[in-house]
């Protein structure tokens, strides 16, 4: 871009354009995935909806790449890229709930812990990660998974509208009944529609939850597992719980004795009466006494920021994803012998149920195909030191490969590196034409590809010939 390109740009902006000579370019640039290191052109940091469509606009009609960044916190990190113009969200973070009709309404540069703490108030939720710090733009996108997924389904099944700036600039909103096919391919199809300025959402009763980490040494991880795999599939849909590898931190509130031990666990997250969710996990006690077992009742906000202060940004994270099915004693078998493997205290491998709520949903009802797995696996290499970026990168992908015959075939968008367009069409599956037909109507240039691209259908030509007069076939 030139100077005059990106001065007749700020000239049109309310919000702040930042440019590779500005002091803020260097922390405008960065993602949470510290592996990822993209040099954009330029970091427009809108301020409101007439900046994105000036953005959008302004990248269109200069043929620039465009990348959107919500809250950055893609594995690939696709929220950014070289020589992009990049439309970041993060200072739109309006949110308004309406305690009669039981909704919110959520900018699209949210963060979900400014999302709970709103929602918390008077004890409704959006069902969504479990992270506070993951973006609410990228999650619902793609799908949104949680402690309340068992429950309540994933965040797109919460979604009711979303208001939508499209390639052309044009403003729309997107429902059951405006835009119906844009509606449809915006809950998992990712940001390949537009750029989602603000979504309104469904709450669910969840201020107070049953929940917390129950870990038990690495030792007993092929007991634990099998467990696990048992009780989850047939547990009250109330209780949610996603089964980890991790590593003890060695500080303090972790007892001492602990620190640095290898682990397997698992994180719970009941909804209801803490006494009936007591009663519920009440198998998990009688099963086995845990070397640490923090559940009981909480605040919900509560258990999706415990981990954040363990997971700050500029971490290396290498990530590979499943769904999965069926968990063979096979299968426990290899997740021992890598979740044995760990190589750095930071690694983990998660499995998250979506038996459930979002599994009564069909298949074709959202692109999210892969509504009757049992689980969504993802195995992540994490560290801070770029030095280990080899030794988490081959640990996830060894773990990968040995498990992936294990699968169900595609993976969660959301857990996926970029990996190309066949990985794609595997999460897609039946739904990939319908995407690629609506991306041909919504975006045909392909304008919004920084994300798991999902090419528009060629465009059918149908040429009408008119017979010449006084040929007429017998
Ligand atoms: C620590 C951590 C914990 C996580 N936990 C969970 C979890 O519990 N459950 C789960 O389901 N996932 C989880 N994820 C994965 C997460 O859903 C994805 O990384 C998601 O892409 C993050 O969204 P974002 O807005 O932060 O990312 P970004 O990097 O900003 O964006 C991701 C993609 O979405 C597009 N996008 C973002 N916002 C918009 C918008 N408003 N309009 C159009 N396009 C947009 C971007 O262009 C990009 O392609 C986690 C990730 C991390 C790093």
């Amino acid at each position: 871009m030139t100077n005059e390109q990106l001065d007749q740009l700020q000239s049109n902006l309310r919000g702040k354009l930042i440019k590779p000579a500005d002091e803020e370019y260097e922390s405008a640039r960065k993602v949470y995935n510290g592996m990822i290191d993209k040099r954009p052109d330029a970091v427009a940091q809108c301020a409101d909806v007439a900046d994105v469509i000036a953005c959008v606009n302004f990248a269109r009609e200069n043929k620039l790449l465009l990348a959107v960044r919500g809250g950055g916190h893609n594995a690939g990190g696709l929220g950014v890229a070289d020589g992009a113009l990049v439309i970041d969200l993060s200072h739109m973070k309006g949110i308004h709930v309406d305690p009669v009709a039981k909704t919110a309404l959520v900018q699209g540069g949210c963060l979900l812990k400014e999302v709970d703490h709103a929602t918390n108030a008077i004890g409704m939720a959006v069902p969504s990660g479990i992270f506070g710090t993951t973006g609410v733009g990228g999650i619902t996108l793609g799908g949104g998974l949680g402690h309340l997924t068992r429950k309540y389904g994933l965040s797109i099944d919460n979604l009711l509208e979303a208001s939508v700036v499209l390639a052309d600039g044009s403003y729309v909103k997107a429902s059951a009944t405006e835009n119906p096919d844009l509606f449809w391919a915006l809950r998992g199809g990712g940001g390949n529609f537009g750029v989602v300025v603000s979504f309104l959402f469904k709450l669910n009763p969840a201020g107070m939850i049953y929940g917390g980490p129950v870990l038990y040494d690495i030792s007993e991880a092929k007991e634990v597992m099998t467990w696990y795999r048992d009780f989850i599939l047939n547990a009250p849909e109330n209780v949610n719980g996603f089964f980890a590898f991790l590593t003890v931190p060695p500080f303090a509130p972790f007892p001492e004795h602990l620190h640095l031990k290898k682990m397997c666990g698992v994180v719970w997250c009941c909804t209801g009466p803490a006494e009936k969710s007591e009663a519920a996990l009440k198998p998990m006690r009688d099963f086995k006494t845990a070397a640490l077992d923090w559940c009981g009742p909480m605040p919900l906000p509560a258990l999706q920021t415990m981990f954040d202060p363990l997971m700050p940004p500029g971490l290396q994270w290498y990530w590979k994803a499943d769904f999965v099915n069926e968990l063979s004693d096979e299968a426990i078998d290899l997740h021992v012998k890598h979740g044995n493997k760990m190589p750095t205290p930071l690694s983990t491998m998660h499995l998250y149920p979506v038996n459930g709520a979002a599994s009564r949903i069909d298949n074709s009802d959202t692109p999210w195909n892969y509504r009757h797995a049992n689980w969504a696996e993802v195995i992540v290499g994490i560290d801070p030191d770029p030095a280990n970026r080899e030794a988490i990168t081959n640990w996830s992908r060894e773990y990968f490969n040995e498990l992936h015959p294990h699968s169900a075939g595609g993976a969660y968008v959301n857990f996926m590196m970029d990996e190309g367009e066949e990985r794609i069409r595997a999460t897609y599956g039946d739904n990939y034409e319908r995407l690629a037909a609506i991306k041909a109507k919504y975006d045909p240039n392909n304008l919004f590809r920084v994300n798991q691209n999902i090419k528009p259908a060629p465009i059918e030509v149908k040429v009408a010939f008119a017979e010449p007069p006084g040929v007429h076939a017998n």
